[in-house]
C-alpha cells in the first residue's frame, strides 16, 4: 500500500531493507544492533556515524550541538522552557499557527513567563503571520515556532525576524526535508518518527552556549548540559533508533542527493496534489492558504462528511491508506515526506480524479 500516515510514517525502502539484513547480526560484530552495549566499540561507531551524517546534510556548525533524545517532541515542549525560561525574568514569545504550538505553549506556561506573539486561531490556523503583525518581546529568553503545523498543513516559508533573541523551531514534521541555516536558530528540535527514522528518537540542535544556564537542581536528563558533555549518553540512548536515523541521512546523502535535490522532489509531489485542488472547482477544498501551504502534509474537506467517509474509504480499498485528517480536525490529510515516492502521490492523484467524476 501506499501509506498516507503523518506518524510514525513511511520509511525508505532500502532503509529497511538493509535493516532487515543486519537485524540478528552486523556484518562484522555477530550480534543485532539491539544487543550491543551502548559503551562498546561497535555500537560507539554507529553512534559517531549518524551523527557525523546529521552534521554534514545539515551543515551544522561548530557553534551547535547535536542530541540524540527521548520522549519525543512533546518532552521538549517542557525541556525547552526549563533549560532557557525557568528561574529567568524573561518572557519566552509563542507564534502559535496550530495545534503543536498551542500545546508548546501549555507547557511553557508552567515553567515561567510567556506571551503570544501571534495567534492563528481565528482564521482555523490557515495561515501564517507577516513580520509586522508579529508582538515580540524585547530580549525574550527565546521566540518559539513551528516550523510545518503537522495537523493544519501549515509551513513556514522562510525565518521570522527575531533580532538577537534566539530563535526555536519545532522541525518534528518538516525535519531533513529541505535545507535549514542552522546559524539562524538558538535551538531547533524534531521527533524522528516523520522524516528521520522510528519513533524512540528525538533530535535536538541546540546553540552552545545556551545549555549554559540551566539549574544543576532539576532532574538530571532534563538538563541539556548533561547530554552534551555525554554525547547523548547520559543514560542508555535509544540505539536502534538511532541506528535506522543514521541509515535515513545515508539514504538522503547516497541515494537522494542530499537536501538540496529532496526539497525539489519534495515540492514537485505537493504540487501534483495542490493543482487537484485548485483545479476541482471547489470539490476538494485545500484548508492553507496557497502561500503558506504545507509541502509534508496537504489538508483538505469534501463538500460534507459523507462524501470524505466514502474518499477515505474508497481510497483504502485500491491502496491509498492513513489518509484521514487528525481527530481534532476531521477531513483529509495526505502525508508526504521524503520516504513517499513519487509514484504514491500520483496514484493519489489519480484517484482524486476518479473520485470527483
Ligand atoms: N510537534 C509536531 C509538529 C508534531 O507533528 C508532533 C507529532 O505529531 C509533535 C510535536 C509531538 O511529537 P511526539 O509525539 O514525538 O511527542
Amino acid at each position: 500500500v501506499f501509506n498516507f500516515s503523518a506518524g510514525p510514517a513511511v520509511m525508505p525502502l532500502p532503509v529497511l531493507e538493509e535493516a532487515q539484513r543486519n537485524l540478528v547480526a552486523l556484518p562484522g560484530v555477530g550480534s543485532s544492533v539491539m544487543e550491543l552495549s551502548h559503551r562498546g566499540k561497535p555500537y560507539m561507531a554507529i553512534h559517531a556515524d549518524a551523527k557525523a551524517r546529521l552534521v554534514s546534510l545539515l551543515n551544522i556548525p561548530d557553534t551547535h550541538d547535536v542530541l540524540f533524545l527521548q520522549g519525543g517532541s512533546r518532552l521538549q515542549f517542557s525541556m525547552i522552557p526549563i533549560n532557557l525560561l525557568k528561574g529567568t525574568e524573561k518572557t519566552a514569545d509563542y507564534i502559535l499557527t496550530g495545534s503543536w504550538g498551542k500545546k508548546a505553549l501549555e507547557e511553557a506556561v508552567k515553567e515561567g513567563k510567556t506571551n503570544v506573539a501571534w495567534d492563528g486561531k481565528p482564521t482555523n490556523y490557515n495561515c501564517l503571520p507577516k513580520q509586522a503583525d508579529l508582538k515580540l518581546t524585547p530580549d525574550a529568553a527565546y521566540v518559539h515556532m513551528t516550523s510545518n503545523e503537522t495537523i493544519q498543513g501549515v509551513q513556514f516559508q522562510a525565518e521570522p525576524e527575531v533580532g538577537n533573541v534566539p530563535l526555536v523551531s519545532d522541525l518534528s514534521s518538516d525535519f531533513m526535508s529541505r535545507p535549514v541555516d542552522i546559524s539562524k536558530y538558538g535551538l531547533i528540535y524534531a521527533c524522528a518518527q516523520k522524516n528521520a527514522g522510528p519513533a524512540g528518537v528525538t533530535v535536538v540542535i541546540i546553540r552552545k552556549d545556551l545549555m549554559e544556564h540551566a539549574s544543576s537542581d532539576l532532574p538530571g536528563y532534563l538538563v541539556y548540559r548533561n547530554h552534551a558533555e555525554n554525547d547523548s549518553m547520559w543514560n542508555t540512548p535509544p540505539t536502534f533508533g538511532i541506528y535506522l536515523l543514521g541509515l535515513v541521512c545515508k539514504w538522503l546523502q547516497e541515494d537522494m542527493g542530499g537536501l538540496e535535490k529532496i526539497q525539489k522532489q519534495n515540492e514537485a509531489k505537493a504540487k501534483i496534489l495542490y493543482d487537484v485542488i485548485d483545479e476541482s472547482n471547489g470539490f476538494y477544498i485545500g484548508h492553507a492558504l496557497p502561500e503558506d501551504r504545507s509541502m509534508m502534509n496537504v489538508t483538505f474537506k469534501l463538500g460534507d462528511e459523507e462524501s470524505e467517509k466514502r474518499f477515505l474509504a474508497e481510497a483504502n480499498e485500491v491502496g491509498l491508506t492513513q489518509l484521514g485528517g487528525h481527530r481534532s480536525v476531521g477531513g483529509v490529510r495526505a502525508s508526504i515526506y521524503n520516504a513517499m515516492p513519487v509514484e504514491g502521490v500520483e496514484k493519489l492523484r489519480d484517484f482524486m480524479l476518479k473520485f470527483k467524476k
